[in-house]
């Protein structure tokens, strides 16, 4: 047990092919908060002799475990086995722990502190619980397994590893989609986790570095009773979610941990994966924030009669919440968000918006949202787009006028909300509009990326009050965490994660 209270080792995997580097890689582990540093011996050029690598080891600042791993399972030694062996042996004299392959003979084990390791870089271990059987009836005193996460649902078989295990384990789904099992493998006090040092030196994909451990995902605050959290989508490595999320988490003290879940397109993957996530209540999954391309899949998958009436009539929900014994709940805060962010910014309430003027840019799913809000409170909405039958059909389920997006300055209107991509990261230059229509007192602008646009731009040039999506942004995350813990969420905490991510330096 460490002083922070969970045993389980934050451990830096070194592979450099440096002997200086891997030396100074050891110190540099220990003062970015690395337990413990894995030595791959088979990196390293040239190959070391006994005597380096006893001295390499013994100069170790911190816990080491030592690998020469074999081409065969999935390491760079090409040498022959007794000295590989003989190698390990040597390394087991000084580092913590040797790494033995589960398909060297137990009879030609190294003495000494032993985790007996299986690699499958081909498969997600279809027979994974047998495999781990093997593993602890051997005498070798921690077990590694390590497979291919085909989806996030592999990860959680790699925690159902540690939640049943009876003596000390590393269980990790390799891969973007098992990054779960490497962030939460803390909840069932596992062996160790592998980290890198920086975003280049990861040796495994889906490895995440110290630095986001330690300060993005707060390992050293995860317990057995940590609630689990994440967003799922695909893409999903560039979410700037999980860095709002658990700042707010921190913030106030809460056992939380959010996490990315990388789900594949078909709304199948989406289903296999909440049911994957329901039946496993030693997760302890309390909600996830659900976007592109999943929100609908997410509302189909809770039931219409599970979520408000205005999330059914927009067809799409961004926020589950999960809670024991109880039907998953579904929520858009996305709309909410939209109308609070823009009442906000005119200093008015939403019945104020009864009759407002107000023009819609966009007819995909953000505007399909802000229009059965604004319509839900009363707001007169045209509706402008690039395509016009998509404007169209909007207009006509929400009773709005319509138009094309090229003749939409022409439209009077006192608010223009733009829910189209043009102007987003990284089309900077782009507008929706050449000018700002005659008349218009705000503009508001749901793009986040940039924090300014080049609408929100013309808009200030024209002397309207001018609202950013990162509001928008902001208030729908903070919103979920409401739903999630019943406790106000720290606004300003969740403002400043996203300023400070989307701020030029
Ligand atoms: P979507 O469903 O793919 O819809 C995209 C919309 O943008 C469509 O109306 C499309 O018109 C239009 N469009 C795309 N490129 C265009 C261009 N070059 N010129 C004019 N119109 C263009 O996407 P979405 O989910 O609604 O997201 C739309 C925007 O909302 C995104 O840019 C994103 O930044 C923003 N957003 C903000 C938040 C927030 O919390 N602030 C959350 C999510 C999204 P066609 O129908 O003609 O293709």
């Amino acid at each position: 047990m460490n002083a922070t209270g969970h045993r389980t080792r934050l451990i830096c995997s070194l592979s450099s092919p440096s002997f200086r580097q891997v030396r100074e890689g050891m110190l540099a582990a220990q003062i970015k908060g690395a337990d413990m540093a894995e030595v791959r011996l088979d990196l390293l050029r040239p190959l070391p002799d006994a005597n380096t690598i006893r001295d390499l080891l013994a100069s170790a600042p911190l816990e080491t475990i030592a690998t020469l791993r074999p081409k065969r399972q999935g390491g760079a030694y090409e040498g022959d086995e007794s000295t590989r062996l003989a190698l390990l042996q040597a390394a087991a004299d000084v580092a913590t722990y040797v790494d033995v392959e589960d398909d060297v003979p137990l009879s030609q084990w190294p003495r000494g502190r032993v985790i007996v390791s299986h690699h499958d870089f081909a498969s997600n271990a279809p027979d994974l619980e047998r495999l781990v059987k093997t593993l602890c009836e051997t005498p070798a005193e921690v077990v590694k397994i390590a497979f291919t996460a085909n989806s996030p649902v592999d990860a959680m078989r790699a925690l159902d590893v540690l939640h049943h295990a009876n003596k000390p384990m590393i269980s990790i789904a390799m891969g973007e989609a098992g990054v779960l099992s490497r962030l939460t493998c803390a909840k069932f006090n596992a062996f160790g986790t592998f980290a890198s040092m920086d975003r280049e030196s990861g040796t495994a994909p889906g490895q995440p570095t110290i630095e986001e451990f330690l300060n993005l995902y707060r390992w050293r605050r995860i317990t057995p009773k940590t609630e689990l959290y994440g967003v799922i989508a695909c893409p999903v490595a560039h979410s700037m979610s999980p860095a709002i999320h658990n700042a707010a988490f921190d913030s106030c003290s809460y056992d939380g941990l959010y996490i990315p879940c990388l789900v594949e397109p078909p709304a199948e993957s989406f289903d296999a994966f909440m049911d994957a996530a329901i039946s496993r209540p030693h997760l302890d999954w309390r909600g996830f924030s659900v976007t592109i391309p999943h929100k609908k899949h997410a509302i189909d998958y809770v039931g219409a009669k599970n979520c408000d009436d205005l999330s059914v009539q927009i067809g799409a929900v961004n926020t589950i919440v999960l809670a024991p014994g109880k039907p998953p709940r579904g929520v858009n805060t996305d709309y909410a968000a939209a109308v609070d962010s823009l009442c906000k910014a005119m200093g008015i309430e939403r019945a104020d918006l009864a009759g407002m003027k107000i023009s819609v840019l966009g007819a995909g799913g953000v505007a399909r949202a802000v229009v059965a809000a604004l319509a839900h409170h009363g707001a007169n909405i045209t509706i402008h787009n690039r395509t016009t039958q998509r404007a169209k059909e909007l207009a006509e389920e929400f009773a709005c006028s319509w138009g094309e997006l090229a003749y939409a300055h022409n439209t009077p209107a006192d608010v223009v909300i733009n829910c189209t991509s043009a102007g987003m990261h990284p089309n900077l230059e782009s507008s929706p509009l050449d000018s700002i229509p005659t008349g218009a007192k705000v503009v508001f602008d749901t793009i986040y990326n940039p924090i300014e646009t080049k609408l929100l731009v013309q808009g200030a040039a024209r002397g309207t009050r001018t609202v950013s999506g990162l509001e928008m942004f902001v208030r729908q995350a903070a919103e979920q965490f409401e739903a999630w813990t019943q406790t106000p969420a720290p606004l300003d905490v969740m403002r400043n994660v996203i300023l400070k991510r989307l701020s030029p330096d």
